[in-house]
């Protein structure tokens, strides 16, 4: 019959032959079913693809000597097979599980489906990774009519015969006989599982029990007989009373799990491939549900929150594997180490109550350590005084245990330093960079909403909706959340006195996401259901109205808002021993150059301790915004003949020039990047309707209303991305160059003077014609000579160079590169240009298009190679071509982005540069990247 159905589909599917052919070359058979029990397996760690990860360490583990119930694995060939034949098992791994189930036997001296001395086993999935929760597992198959008598003669524990029966009515029917069958009911409360669990309660109900311990071996013998009438009830079948007709319905039932609802969702999220199928692993069971010299438990062997060495772990006397992470009864700790204050510090651990079985255990926890090299997650169960593992994998961990066992395990000599490097993701580190909400209270707190996750960390504040109200509370030293509907340049004082920014409208890459990223700050954005008033300073949402002053929490790691305050613990990398170690080989390892985007002395500063080596990038319009620096800037903007705007840069020469001597000095002794001015010029003025500003200023620069709106329309552009900015501006008006390279160096001569060491780049943007960088380089030269001939310094060490952010820029890099020091990939514009949509533009499309796959990732924030990324590669080949030294770099977004620098590095780029904030993740990502070559 198995075999008609197999051949049928196998023609079906065209490919059956090749199956057929495959299975029996040479008249060998295929290999499905492998052994393991006894100190001796047929498989190892190393075969996770045949026998998925949970498989492949129990093969492991028994080949270690370690205590593994006996039992084989069917290997993901035979999920295959599975398939391939219609959804049945192969004749021949029928044939070679029922020879492993013999050897079992042998080895246990327990037959499967024995009166006397019944056999039972667990049917587990696993594939080969870890998918939680998505698969199946069915426990204590073999319990039937037959079977029933001699357990209990066996156990001598009618109670625990009766139990073990009643989860596996409720596993089987729900795994076997509903889920693999395909069956759904459009109520889940049909569902069998919830109409069971009714049938428990009411038992507990008409009894006046609490806990499902309170029930008697003659309580739950009933309940088995209701449970079976239910099943039959529910799902038209009888529950088989069969031993080998439930482990083949077991083993079927987790083979067509890999195809059920949830696995499916999974995998498409995970990325993982459907043709990989599951393993499946029959395996004696062991309970820990035997009395009170039976326990079960799950360890870690060091802490997985904090990377403490110690072993840590739970555990529960009585009672069966699942009631541990089922959270119905409190487990007790581990051991003394790791008991919870206010929790399990009150009950026994099973250092105290089992000292011979931890003691073991520790043993094992060694033996695993040492063989994996890595932190272990495990399962154990002990039964009447014997321990048995069930499993052990590589423990998952948060960013800052990674780091501790990272360098832990490297100064124990269990790892060398690149491993120890390739043990923390990049990602991870952004947990000790920013505070971070405690995970526990978190999931008790209000969520008031949900937005995108556009700045890490947690923040909570008072809210406020206004940026000058927000800086003067600040002043105050209050905690604060600035809510808005979206920033502008004109929120930054706001935007840096709060804790976090919230917004209603904007993406990734809106104002208030960049800035927020660029400072470390937390940032949630667009979260569209805010109705925010800024009249009557309120905050409508989730049906809830919130004042200004009101507390709210800020989640921007997940982009979640919650009302009131969810405690944050503070993030203090720089005195996290574990951290500097880390940044230290990773220093050591990287090939590329990590430096800054930094504006100021500060930001240069938290970016040096982070491990920057030099600034790569000084934007100079920022320095423009202060009270009367903006006025001379305006001055300077409306004047009309060249005199008059030479007269307004004078008076704005001394702030800049403060301004870099700060700069230049805070990096001291590296190399600072300063842009020269690179926005266009309205960005200084007031919108052309915001006729009070323009008064304002009307009056404090003695002009008329009209003078100022006729430049504001005059400086109109439709495209200010493609207008008149960047070079464009010191080619039409040299002087303002011309005062920024005096500013510039006047403050390293005078640092020079101070003996303190200071090299300034100073940086063309937005050149796309060899012949503007050579007009900017001839006048930056005259100033330079001129600096030195008025100080009276023979040496004064600059560079001149350009933003490589035009396309046209990147393929006559050859020309450009006569007249450059060095090349600063600005990506951002690059990505602008060569794709042809603006960033703030894009959001109306972009996301649909990284759905659809058009893009694999947004552009804006992994470099897109194909394009994007071989401009750069053409560049790079045309500017060393022409000058064989060129200083080459990145100063985009992308900078900071892991898997642009893992592509800046196979380019052959020297460094990249990216905000204070992100410098460790690009300092990591560099070392992850070199140790690829
Ligand atoms: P998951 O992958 O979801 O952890 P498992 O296959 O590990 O699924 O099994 C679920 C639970 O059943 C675990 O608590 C495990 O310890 C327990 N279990 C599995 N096999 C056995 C067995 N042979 N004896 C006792 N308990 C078992
Ligand atoms: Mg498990
Ligand atoms: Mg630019």
């Amino acid at each position: 019959m198995e075999k008609e159905i197999t051949q049928e589909a196998e023609f079906d599917q065209g490919f059956g032959i090749c199956i057929i052919q495959y299975n029996f070359i040479n008249g060998v058979e295929m290999k499905y079913v492998y052994f393991f029990g006894d100190g001796k397996a047929e498989g190892k760690s190393e075969m996770k693809n045949e026998l998925g990860g949970k498989g492949a360490n129990l093969a492991e583990m028994t080949n270690l000597g370690i205590p593994v119930p006996p039992g084989f694995t069917l290997n993901t060939d035979t999920n295959t097979a599975f398939f391939d034949a219609g959804g049945s098992i192969p004749d021949e791994a029928v044939e070679q599980s029922k020879e492993a189930v013999s050897k079992v036997e042998a080895i246990m001296g327990r037959k499967f489906g024995d009166t006397e001395n019944p056999l039972l086993l667990s049917v587990r999935s696993g594939a080969r990774m870890s998918m939680p929760g998505m698969m199946e597992t069915v426990l204590n198959v073999g319990l039937c009519g037959a079977t029933i008598p001699g357990m209990i003669k066996q156990s001598g524990n009618e109670r625990f015969v009766y139990d073990a029966y009643r989860r596996l009515i409720t596993m089987y029917s729900d795994v076997v006989m509903e889920k693999a069958a395909g069956i759904e009911f459009e109520d889940e409360e049909m569902a069998i599982r919830p109409q069971l669990e009714k049938l428990l309660k009411k038992v507990k109900k008409d009894n006046g029990y609490k806990m499902d311990t309170d029930l008697s071996a003659e309580d739950l013998k009933q309940l088995c007989e209701e449970y079976k009438v239910k099943v039959e009830e529910i799902l038209g079948n009888k529950f088989p009373d069969d031993p080998w007709e439930q482990l083949w319905g077991g083993i079927g039932a987790v083979f067509q799990s890999w195809r059920g609802k949830r696995a499916i969702s999974y995998r498409r999220i995970e990325n993982i491939p459907e043709e990989w199928g599951t393993a499946v692993n029959v395996q004696t069971m062991v309970f820990g549900n035997m009395g009170e010299e039976s326990a079960t438990g799950v360890a870690f062997t060091r802490d997985p929150s904090t990377g403490d060495p110690h072993f840590f772990g739970e555990w529960l006397v009585n009672a069966q594997g699942e009631d541990v992470v089922a959270g119905i009864r409190t487990p007790n700790a581990l051991n003394v180490y790791c008991k919870q204050p206010g929790k399990s510090d009150q009950l026994p651990s099973l250092e105290e109550a089992m000292p011979d079985m931890y003691k073991q255990l520790v043993d094992i926890r060694d033996n695993l350590e040492t063989h994996y090299h890595d932190m272990q997650d495990l399962e154990f169960t002990i039964e009447n005084g014997r321990l048995w593992m069930l499993q052990t994998r590589t423990g998952k961990r948060n960013g800052i245990a990674a780091v501790r066992m990272a360098i832990d395990m490297a100064e124990e000599g269990l790892i060398d330093e690149k491993t120890a490097l390739t043990r923390v993701r990049a990602d991870q580190l952004e947990e000790l960079l920013h505070p971070m909400l405690d995970p526990g209270a978190e999931t008790k707190a209000v969520v008031l909403t949900k937005g995108l996750p556009a700045g890490p960390g947690g923040a909570i504040g008072k809210i406020v909706l206004n940026s000058e109200r927000a800086w003067e509370m600040g002043e105050k030293g209050e905690k604060l959340i600035l809510v808005r509907l979206e920033t502008s340049p004109e929120d930054v004082a706001g935007m840096r006195a709060a804790e976090g920014i919230l917004t209603a409208y904007g993406g990734m890459t809106s104002h208030a996401a960049l800035v927020a990223r660029g400072w470390g700050k937390c940032c949630v954005v667009g979260c569209g259901d805010l109705d925010i008033n800024y009249k009557d300073r309120t905050v409508k949402v989730a049906g809830k109205t919130l004042k200004e002053g009101d507390w709210i929490t800020l989640n921007g790691t997940k982009g979640i808002v919650y009302e009131g305050e969810v405690p944050v613990a503070n993030a203090d990398p720089i005195s996290n021993e574990w951290y500097k170690k880390l940044m230290l080989i990773a220093a050591k390892t990287s090939r590329l150059e990590i430096r800054t985007n930094a504006d100021t002395p500060e930001d240069a500063a938290i970016a040096r301790k982070f491990g920057a080596r030099g600034i790569g990038l000084t934007r100079t319009e920022h320095m423009f915004f202060g009270e009367e620096r903006i006025r001379n800037m305006r001055w300077m903007i409306l004047s009309e003949s060249v005199a008059e705007r030479k007269e307004a840069l004078d008076i704005l020469l001394p702030y800049q020039r403060d301004d870099f001597y700060g700069i230049l000095k805070a990096m001291s002794p590296f190399s600072v990047t300063i842009r020269l001015l690179d926005p266009p010029l309205h960005e200084f003025l007031p919108q052309k309707d915001d006729q009070k500003k323009i008064e304002e200023i009307a009056e404090d620069l003695h002009v008329s209303d009209y003078e100022i709106k006729s430049r504001i329309a005059q400086l109109h552009e439709f495209n200010p991305m493609l207008g008149h900015r960047g070079c464009r501006l010191g080619v039409t008006m040299p002087e303002i160059t011309r005062m920024q390279v005096r500013a510039i160096l006047e403050a390293a001569a005078k640092l020079t003077q101070e003996g303190v060491e200071v090299h300034p780049e100073i940086m063309v943007p937005l050149v796309g014609n060899a012949k503007e960088l050579e007009h900017q380089r001839k006048n930056i030269v005259e100033v330079a000579e001129k600096v030195k001939d008025e100080i009276g310094i023979a040496e004064l060490d600059y560079k001149i160079g350009t933003m490589i952010e035009v396309p046209r820029a990147a393929v006559t890099a050859d020309e450009i590169a006569q007249h450059a020091e060095f090349f600063s990939f600005g990506t951002n514009d690059l990505t602008q240009m060569t794709c042809g949509f603006s960033r703030d533009d894009a959001g109306s499309f972009l996301p649909q298009y990284v759905d659809m796959g058009i893009y694999e990732d947004d552009p804006f924030k992994s470099i897109d190679q194909k394009g994007v990324g071989e401009l750069v590669r053409i560049a790079i080949e045309k500017g060393r071509g022409a000058r064989s030294n060129i200083h080459l770099g990145v100063c985009g977004e992308h900078g900071g982005d892991p898997e642009s620098i893992h592509f800046f590095h196979k380019l052959g780029l020297d460094y990249v540069s990216c905000s204070p904030f992100r410098v460790p993740i690009a300092l990591i990502a560099a070392a992850h990247a070199a140790l690829e070559d």
